[in-house]
């Protein structure tokens, strides 16, 4: 298996300036994340607070580190991190498919906003999923309710409903929504999740659905799933000045690592990291 010298995870501004910062430093990287880039960036009615940019939409932004990465060649593998563990000296990433190598890891997958549902963690593995391609077998001829916190949920919702006899759908989002015939749109606000003689119960403010198991399916996973062994404190990684984490060759940028949630510090903290993990690099060689 191919071995990256650097696996950066987020194509937010953190992710994207440390893939740059790796690139022109000739190092061998792969850039994980979704070709739109970042959802929060794409929503900015308008940025004015970016050096050098002066007034910029959130989609003229996009386009700019658009045009970045296409200067210099760098891909995005559209793949979702499910897990990263440390291996010693490197790192083994699990996408939601396949599984690739990295020696350093750059953790740039923005902050988990929403807190998790009650019962959530404690059924993770359980009735409980963060993943549908990685889950759906199991699946086959039973019923599931996915709770979605993006629009782009909504596909593995689709791809479900293939597998799965019955799949309910509960968006946390108001955009309209796309679904095949197969899967039933449910609403109120997700509350709690409940384990009943092997049904699992989502509660909701408006009522009560009951299925084989729930998949809460949000943008980002939270980093202390992400990453066994990994020094949290609550939604953040704990960093040093250096971005490192209590993992060596693992390095966090960007909102991940705390306030304030701004552009230019993710930029900054995503350029220190990529600078760090080069160093790293050639100590390791
Ligand atoms: C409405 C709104 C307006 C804002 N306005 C401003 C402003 O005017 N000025 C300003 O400075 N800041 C503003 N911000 C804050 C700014 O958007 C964030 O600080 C910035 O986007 C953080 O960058 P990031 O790279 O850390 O994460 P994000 O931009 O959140 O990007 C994270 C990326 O990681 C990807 N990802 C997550 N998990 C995984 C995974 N497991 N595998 C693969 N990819 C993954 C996501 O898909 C995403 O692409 C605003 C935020 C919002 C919501």
């Amino acid at each position: 298996m191919e071995r990256f010298d650097i696996a950066i995870i987020g194509t937010g501004p953190a992710g994207l300036e440390a893939a740059i910062t790796a690139k022109n430093r000739n190092k061998n990287i792969i850039l994980f994340g979704d070709k739109k880039l970042s959802s929060k960036v794409g929503k900015f009615e308008e940025i004015s607070n970016y050096l050098g940019v002066g007034k910029l939409t959130g989609q003229e932004l996009i386009s700019a580190f658009q045009n970045h990465l296409s200067l210099l060649d760098i891909e995005v593998t559209e793949d979702k991190v499910q897990s990263v563990y440390a291996m010693g000296n490197y790192f083994i990433i699990q996408g939601k498919e396949v599984m690739y190598e990295a020696s350093t890891v750059i953790l740039a997958t923005g902050v988990v906003m929403a807190k998790p549902l009650k019962g959530e963690e404690e059924f993770l593995g359980r009735g409980v999923s963060y993943c549908a391609t990685c889950d759906a077998p199991l699946y086959k001829g039973k019923t599931a309710i996915v709770v979605g916190y993006s629009p782009c949920e909504e596909e593995e919702a689709n791809f479900l409903s293939e597998v799965a006899e019955k799949v309910y759908y509960l968006p946390t989002y108001k955009d309209e929504v796309h679904l095949n015939d197969k899967v039933e749109l449910i609403s109120g606000r997700p509350l709690e999740i409940r384990r009943e003689n092997d049904v699992s119960i989502l509660v909701t403010s408006e009522k009560e659905y009951s299925a084989d198991g729930v998949f809460v399916l949000r943008e980002q996973v939270f980093a202390s799933r992400l990453v066994p062994g990994l020094t949290t404190d609550g939604a953040h990684v704990v960093v040093n000045r250096k971005q490192e984490t209590n993992l060596p060759g693992l390095y966090a940028a960007g909102d991940i690592t705390g306030l304030p949630y701004q552009v230019a510090k993710s930029v900054g903290e995503g350029s220190v990291a990529a600078l760090q993990a080069v160093s790293y690099l050639s100590k390791l060689k």
